[in-house]
């Protein structure tokens, strides 16, 4: 099995990842950072974000695990202390992987470009860079309503516990292949309306967002942030692609979610 290590640059996260690489290659498993079979992060939700990031274009052949070395994290779910018990897990045990669904999102522009493809684990986002975002609002090709306010968050059922659930959305199993939909601040009166509630699609629905006013946005994917010109339309789907979970120990996504939000 070829492991790789992404890990915070912190002297702790960069110390645990020292260790786990030593220990790894004393079993005889390879380090190799092009195609590794197994991802390790170290750090927070941050770094395991990251870690997803890099290698979205070989998913089906890559399994992650987190090691947090701050607070509990959602995917960061490993503490340093539990480092040797990781470690004997990836080196004897079978391989075994959970798979959640991902946010596929198109970006499509007014002039001759190619449109852009992004991945998210988390949510993407949409504001404007500046003065109120109009967008219309398209659900599988259908116009459902005329956002204005701040922006919308589309989240995975995984993301659903980061920004999404700040923005008021509801916590999504993992199991439900599905995207959510948060509005960010609408603007509700006698002239303008909005659904007001976060909408969760199927996988075969998709959702367009198509520019009213303006056609600049700040487009998040995770924790990249993008500047988008002149944009013709936006496209979330659920993804064809899932994100693989190296599960050596089982740790319910409640478990998890109570861990995180009520109490250890
Ligand atoms: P970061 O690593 O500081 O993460 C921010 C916080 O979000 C951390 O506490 C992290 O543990 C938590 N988090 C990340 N993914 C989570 C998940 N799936 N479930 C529960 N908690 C989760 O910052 P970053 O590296 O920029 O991370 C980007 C993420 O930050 C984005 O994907 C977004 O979800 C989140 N975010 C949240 C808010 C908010 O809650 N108001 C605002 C902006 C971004």
């Amino acid at each position: 099995m070829k492991f790789t290590i992404i890990a915070k640059e912190d002297d702790h996260s960069q110390n645990i990842a020292g260790k786990i690489r030593t220990y790894l290659e004393d079993f005889e498993l390879a380090w190799n950072e092009e195609e590794p079979d197994i991802v390790i992060s170290v750090g927070g939700d941050g770094t395991f974000l990251n870690a997803f990031q890099k290698y979205t274009h070989r998913l089906d052949q890559t399994a992650f695990v987190g090691v947090h070395t701050g607070h509990l994290g959602f995917y960061a779910d490993w503490r340093p202390f539990e480092v040797e018990k990781l470690v004997i897990a990836i080196a004897k045990k079978p391989l075994q992987v959970v798979e959640y669904p991902l946010l596929r999102l198109f970006i499509y522009y007014n002039d001759e470009r190619e449109p852009e493809t992004y991945l998210a684990l988390n949510e993407a986002t949409v504001k404007t860079v500046e003065g109120t975002f109009v967008m219309d609002v398209e659900i599988k090709g259908e116009l459902f309503e005329r956002f204005r306010g701040d922006g919308l968050c589309v989240s995975t059922p995984s993301g659903s516990t980061a920004y999404n659930k700040a923005l008021g959305g509801a916590i999504i199993h993992p199991s439900l292949p599905s995207i959510q939909i948060a509005e960010m601040a609408s603007i509700n009166n006698r002239v303008f309306r909005t659904i007001g509630s976060p909408l969760v699609l199927p996988s075969h629905h998709t959702l367009t967002l198509k520019p009213v006013t303006q056609f600049d946005f700040q487009v998040s994917i995770d924790y990249i942030s993008t500047l988008q010109k002149n944009v013709k339309a936006i496209e979330f789907r659920v993804a064809e692609e899932k994100v693989r979970f190296a599960r050596f120990k089982p740790f319910p996504f409640w478990s998890r979610v109570r861990q995180s939000f009520i109490a250890d």
